[in-house]
């Protein structure tokens, strides 16, 4: 079978690796759809497991079963998380399952034909997809299931005004779960092809990226509920600090690179009592809340797909969720 072996992201090798065969309490899945996530290409976040087979936003069908295996057949359509945390340790039992101490095992990258899925993820990690989820649709859950997260953790309710700075796609996945749970949403970006985007969502749009603050005041008097950052440039984060309202919140969904320094106006945020909040990757009750958000129609997703590629193509689509500027949500697809 072929695997797209990640170096960095200019430097990505399809190589022939021998298709494995799945011992009795794992399956073999055919990858159909598999999502490019803007973390990816963040070569700080992924360099230190290069070469890896990436990819995580997975929607495969089930080629071949293990003996022990009595849930899945061949046939079944399902996506499939990259890592199960174990609902038993201090982590899990407080909510905060990305912590989760006891997670060893990781799906293998869906950047390749065939994936081998290990016992944990066959057990509680597989989930069927429902009639009228694609398996394009499937590579939306993953992704929407951190902006569900993110927006639980950050207390995001009906009436807030939220600001989300970088409309990429998860930007504009907060943007449509924003408007569905009827929040008035503004947003920003450098890139004004994005913007259209969101303004088609629904969202009101600051033409200015660089004085974010002074247009919400001049727009409406009133600085934002929540700021949600989903730009990693440094020039974003700072936009992202005066433009949040008293007794609001910040969430960083994106984060600037390691070697960035940061500064926090603590003084300011301690007297006008906003909140920092951080949120990495999601957990369980989250997948299956963005599953039934695709399912209902609630979120609609496939109006976010600007490409399709085969795995031939995968350097070209790096380039593409790179670059960012002609591309939303690039799908590739492995065995075309
Ligand atoms: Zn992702
Ligand atoms: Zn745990």
């Amino acid at each position: 079978m072929k695997a797209a072996y990640w170096y960095n992201n200019k430097d990505i090798r399809i190589e022939d690796v021998p298709t494995p065969a799945p011992g009795a309490k794992e399956m073999l899945v055919k990858v159909i759809s598999c999502g490019i996530c803007g973390s990816d290409i963040v070569e700080w976040y992924r360099l230190p497991r290069a070469p890896l087979v990436q990819g995580h936003e997975i929607g495969a069908e089930v080629c071949r079963v293990g003996s022990a295996i009595k849930k899945f057949k061949p046939g079944d359509r399902v996506f499939i998380a990259p890592k199960v945390p174990c609902l038993k340790c201090y982590y899990c039992l407080n909510g905060h399952y990305p912590q989760c101490s006891e997670i060893k095992e990781r799906l293998p990258g869906g950047f390749a034909q065939y994936i081998l899925v290990p016992e944990v993820l066959v057990k509680k990690g597989t989930y069927l997809l429902p009639e009228s989820i694609s398996y394009d649709q499937s590579t939306f859950i993953e992704p929407l299931a951190c902006v569900v997260r993110a927006q639980r953790l950050a207390g995001i309710k009906k009436g807030h005004s939220v600001l989300v700075i970088g409309c990429g796609m998860s930007g504009l996945l907060h943007v449509k779960l924003a408007r569905a749970k009827g929040c008035k949403v503004i947003v920003s970006d450098i890139n004004k092809s994005k913007l259209e985007y969101a303004v088609k969502m629904g969202a009101d749009l600051l033409p200015d990226a660089g004085n974010i603050a002074g247009e919400l005041m001049a727009a409406g008097g009133k600085k934002a509920d929540a700021v949600i950052l989903c730009a990693a440039a440094q020039e974003a984060l700072e936009q992202a600090w005066p433009s949040v309202d008293k007794g609001g919140v910040i969430v960083l969904f994106a984060v600037p690179a390691p070697d960035k320094e940061v500064v926090v106006p603590v003084n300011d945020f301690w007297m006008k009592e906003i909140t920092v909040r951080t949120s990495y990757y999601c957990g369980p009750p989250d997948i299956a809340e963005a599953m039934k958000l695709i399912e209902s129609g609630t979120i609609v997703v496939a109006d976010l797909i600007t490409h399709r590629l085969p795995l031939n193509d995968i350097a070209r689509g790096f380039q593409l969720v790179a670059d960012g500027s002609q591309s939303i949500k690039v799908i590739m697809k492995p065995n075309e």
